[in-house]
């Protein structure tokens, strides 16, 4: 087998992601809490997520089984964000469940952040779903529209207002799009920083684009460039 053969097998499922391509896992400055973490702010974030959950301000909010706020910490130094709820995360009521979620919680894992450390969150909050009808079917999944990304793109934004990271990771095209503006392709944007500017007078936020899980499971060779974004993302959380 070639060197580059080799590399390719080392790399093939979401199992060897550590193994293969990181090193043991250190606490980052993220991991931490912040000093001074306000018990006002965790509650203003928790009421923003009961809104959240009765929010029906699009259709998706009368056929979802429940809303998807978020899983994480208030004080995240880093938010993950995706594109919207599936099948499993509409049961849970957690993002990314399932195997990309399994796979994320490797490639968080590799740079010393956890799912209690950072705040994941996704561009809309309820399952976009093909027959609305069904929400048991599995396969049932669509992209969101831009009219339900438009009704529930206020919440993501006040979001990350309340928790106030110093960067945001996307996961895959549609975050990136749609936070960016950006219709460029994910393969040409990701691992480049940006400005993300969330509004209501708040400071812009850097942001990360990168490749989703999903992409890394159907082909493992993207995992490389994700592994190169999280060191980079790792090295910018070093910095005072
Ligand atoms: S997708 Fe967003 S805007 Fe639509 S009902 Fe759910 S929370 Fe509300």
């Amino acid at each position: 087998m070639t060197k580059s053969l080799r590399r390719r097998a080392a790399l093939s499922d979401a199992s060897d992601w550590i193994a293969s391509s990181a090193p043991a896992a250190t606490a980052t400055p993220a991991a931490r809490p912040r000093a001074g973490a306000a018990r006002g702010k965790a509650e203003v974030f928790a009421e923003l997520s009961e809104k959240i959950k009765a929010c029906r301000a699009c259709p998706l909010g009368s056929t979802r089984i429940q809303a998807v706020p978020g899983v994480g910490s208030v004080d995240a130094r880093v938010m993950f964000i995706g594109e919207g709820p599936g099948f499993d995360e509409d049961h849970r009521g957690e993002p990314f469940v399932g195997r990309s979620g399994q796979l994320l919680d490797k490639i968080m894992e590799s740079i010393g952040l956890s799912r209690a450390s950072v705040y994941i969150a996704n561009i809309v909050k309820c399952h976009p779903m093909v027959d609305p009808s069904d929400p048991e079917k599995r396969g049932n999944d669509r992209p969101p529209s831009p009219e339900e990304i438009a009704a529930c793109r206020g919440w993501l934004d006040t979001q990350i207002r309340t928790i106030a990271p110093r960067f945001l990771v996307t996961l895959g095209a549609v975050p990136a799009r749609v936070l960016l503006g950006d219709a460029t392709p994910i393969s040409k944007i990701r691992g480049v920083w940006r400005d993300y500017d969330p509004g209501g007078g708040a400071a812009p936020v850097r942001l990360l684009p990168t490749f989703h899980p999903a992409a890394l499971l159907r082909n493992p060779d993207l995992k490389r460039d994700v592994w190169t974004d999280m060191k980079n993302l790792k090295a910018e959380l070093a910095r005072p």
